[in-house]
Parts: C-alpha cells; structure tokens; sequence
C-alpha cells in the first residue's frame, strides 16, 4: 500500500533490504554496498520506485505479467477465494472446484491431446515434475533404460537441482554439483553465433541445429533417451527465436526414436508468442507443456504441467500411485486467480492481440533498431524481442568478453525509465501483452534513446 511505502525513506528500505534479505541470481555484497531499487506500485505497463521515478516495465516483472498490472478481476478473486476457502489440498483423494475448473479450462484453451494437468507453485516444479513423470512414463513402458533427458545449452528450466540440469546454464552448473545423472545437453539454435558465421541461410542452419539433436540420441543410443525439452524460443537465454525449419525437424526426430517431446511454456505460454502456446506457433505437437508465469500473469505462484494424452493414460492405467505432489499443488487461491486470468486474456481477446496487431507492429519497429551501429541483429517473435548489440557491424564481432556493453545498456535503460534486460551483450524485452502501439512508439524511443548513450 502506499502507507506502507511511504513508511520508510529509500536509503532506510535498502538498508533493512541489504541486512535481511539474500536475493535470488544477486552478488549479495555488490548490491548491499549499491542499494536495491525499491519498487512500491505498478499500474497498467508501468512501474514507480520509492523516489517517485515512472519506469516503463518492458519485461512484464519477470516474462509473467502478461494482462498488465492493476487487473481487479484478479485481485477480487484472490480475496473471494481466500475468504471462502482459502487452502485445502488435492492429496487424499479430495479436490476443490477452482483446481478442477482451471484444469477444465486448461485443457480447453492448450491444443488437443491436452486433457489432464499436474499443478506446481512454479515453473522450476513444473520441470523437476516432468523429470519424474517422463521417467515413470518409460518405466510403466517396461524400458526403465530410457531415462536420459536432452536440454540444450542456455536453455532456462528453472532453478531446483532438476531444472537447473535440465537448463544449460554454465554459471548454473558450476555450482552445487549440477547437473543431475542422466541430463544430456545439445547447442542451441543460435544462427548469430552459429549458423551466420558458418555461411548457412537461417533455414539451413535451423536444419543443421536441429540435427544435433538425432546426433546426441546416436551417440547416448536411442533405447535410453526418454525425451527432449526445449522452450520454444529461449527466454532467458537472450530471446533466440530458431529459424522456422528447427521445431518441424526436431518434431521429426522425436518421431523417428519414439522420444517424448517437452515444450517449455513458462514464458512462451499464454499468448506471448502470438497463440496460446508457443509450441502452436512452432509448429510442435508437445507430450507435455511445462507452464507458470503468465497462466496468473504472476499476480500469485502457480505453475504446471500439462500431460497429453500418450502420458496421461499411461498414468491413469498404471495401477499405482505417482509418487510426487506438492502441497500446494493446485491451491485454490492460485487457481482461483488463474481463471480469472485465463478468462480476462479471453475477454480482451489479448491472444489475437498479439499476433494481429501489436506483435507485428513490434517486428517492423524492431527492424528499424538494424540501422544503428550497435546493431548486429533484431530477432522478435510476438512480444519478444532481442536486439544483438556488436562491436562491429559489418563483421558481427562482439565486443571484447571483459567490457559487458549489454549491463552499460542496461544502466541507461535503468536510469531512463525502462526495464530492459542484458544477457551478455543481447537486450532483451517481453512487455505486457496489453501494450498498445502508441506504448510500442513509447518503447521504441526510450531503447533508441539508450542505444544512442550506450555508443
Ligand atoms: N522455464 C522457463 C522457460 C523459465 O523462463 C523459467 C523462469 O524464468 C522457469 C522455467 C522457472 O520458473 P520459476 O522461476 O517459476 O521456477
């Protein structure tokens, strides 16, 4: 409430922030000596810090806030659930109607073979729920061998033991005995760094990237990989959108070995890409989607996953319990919220939105960002966008590995009113999705603005 952050003055927030509070993916001593930015309010696309200082918020909080802030239908169905029943679990065969009416929804609003979900609190659950189902899925097959998993480098699953293995985080895996056994990792569909330097056209190089998958299945054996997982574009790796011909022939090799295909949709999901999930925009026909974020546009933790039917039935035939749950697996506050969600992107038709008007709108205001001498490449795919910043132009030398020119990027954007993300030397954005295109004009001057200082 405004009360409550107005209490203390800036200087008394970060000190109490730097005394208590350890932040997640943060140099804990580097940000106790800068000060935490302090944000008190958000309405609509924007956020206020405690100094009064209007940000335009073009990552959507962190890739989740896609129905904006400010939404009352959300909030008035938080407060009506948590007064009528605010928890009860799903365990000992009991169930309650916001849980079972979101995964009605669910599987209503994700392409056919999705009809059954596995609720989590996050999207990191949501992957470590898919390491222990595609393994109890081949174990129910009679082929326990079939247990290896293929991510591929810089992908982003999440933070647990699990989902960090899964990813292919090097930052990540070095730390705390990563990954887990039986994870194998394959290079990403990276044609800037990749495919250009090699002389391939994007669609050969999504061929070539793509066939390092039916590699890494030879080289493990084709009896013991069990599946693939990939988000459909990869988010916190820098927003690498594959060349149209990657997903179709990954789809094929999945095919080919019998291999359960997993799309990634915590950030793809519900609607950013221009459908309800990313993998329709791709092309894939998923085994299962992992979800979070966007499915209660962050207003409270929810993820899951969504279980086609090739998994399910091998579930529900089973005999035995699946021994895995969380107690707030399908919570009905987070659900209650999640439908409210599901129904205003309906309502304000948020999904047509994007891939009609404003995602395109987005792509022909990106390109214009080619003409600018720190531009090597702009990639958008719906509401993400990445803009390769590169020492020269005409070669596509990046800049030196010492001198991060993506955080002095970021620094302007973050002192000019706008959150933009650096990883390594790509600038990233996922705004809302009820961005309007004068906001897109807005946003279009702000990044050409922080470009121009960051020369
Ligand atoms: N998967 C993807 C693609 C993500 O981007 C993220 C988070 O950014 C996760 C999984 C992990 O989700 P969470 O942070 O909710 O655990």
């Amino acid at each position: 409430s405004p009360a409550r952050a107005s209490a203390r003055s800036t200087r008394e927030w970060q000190a109490a922030d730097a005394a208590h509070f350890l932040h997640p993916f943060t140099d804990h001593g580097a940000l106790a000596k800068k000060g935490a930015r302090i944000v008190t309010r958000a309405e609509n696309i924007y956020i206020w810090d405690s100094e009064g200082h209007k940000i335009l918020d073009a990552m959507s909080g962190l890739w989740c806030v896609n129905t904006g802030y400010g939404q009352q239908s959300l909030v008035d169905a938080a407060a009506r659930q948590m007064q009528e029943l605010p928890f009860y679990n799903a365990f000992f065969q009991t169930s309650t109607p916001p849980a079972i009416e979101l995964a009605e929804l669910l599987a209503q609003v994700s392409p056919p073979q999705f009809k059954h979900v596995f609720f989590t609190s996050s999207g990191s659950e949501g992957n470590d729920t898919v390491v222990r189902m595609v393994r109890r899925y081949w174990d129910l097959q009679g082929q326990p061998e079939r247990h290896v998993i293929i991510g591929r480098r810089n992908g982003y699953h999440g933070s647990t033991m699990a989902g960090a293995s899964l990813g292919g985080m090097s930052g990540m895996h070095a730390q705390g005995g990563l990954p887990i056994p039986g994870i194998v990792h394959i290079e990403q569909p990276h044609w800037y760094l990749h495919g250009r330097p090699a002389g391939q056209s994007r669609d050969e190089f999504g061929i070539t990237a793509a066939r390092w998958l039916e590699e890494a299945i030879l080289a493990v054996g084709p009896s013991k990989v069990a599946a693939f997982i990939g988000e459909p574009v990869q988010g916190a790796g820098g927003v690498i959108v594959p060349p149209s011909t990657y997903w179709p022939e990954i789809q094929r090799i999945c095919d080919k070995y019998g291999i359960l295909l997993v799309s990634d949709e915590v950030i793809c999901g519900f609607g950013r890409t221009g459908q309800w999930f990313g993998g329709e925009t791709m092309g894939t026909r998923p085994d299962l989607m992992t979800f979070a974020k966007g499915v209660t546009s962050g207003y409270v933790p929810l993820g899951g996953v969504l279980v086609g039917e090739r998994v399910a039935n091998a579930l529900i035939e089973a005999g035995t319990d699946f021994e895995h749950g969380f107690t707030y697996s399908g919570h009905p506050v987070a659900c209650a919220v999640a439908l409210a969600n599901i129904r205003l992107i309906q309502r304000l038709n948020l999904v047509e939105h994007v891939r009609q008007d404003v995602g395109p709108y987005l792509a022909e205001r990106f390109a214009e960002l080619s003409a600018h001498p720190l531009v090597g490449e702009t990639q958008t795919c719906g509401l993400m966008g990445a803009v390769q910043l590169v020492k020269d132009k005409a070669s596509g030398a990046p800049f030196a590995s010492e001198l991060s020119v993506g955080m002095v990027c970021r620094g302007h954007c973050f002192g000019n009113g706008l959150i933009m993300r650096a990883v390594g030397d790509r600038m990233i954005i996922a705004p809302p999705l009820v961005i309007s295109r004068g906001q897109i004009d807005e946003l279009m001057q702000l990044i050409k603005r922080c470009l121009d200082l960051t020369l």
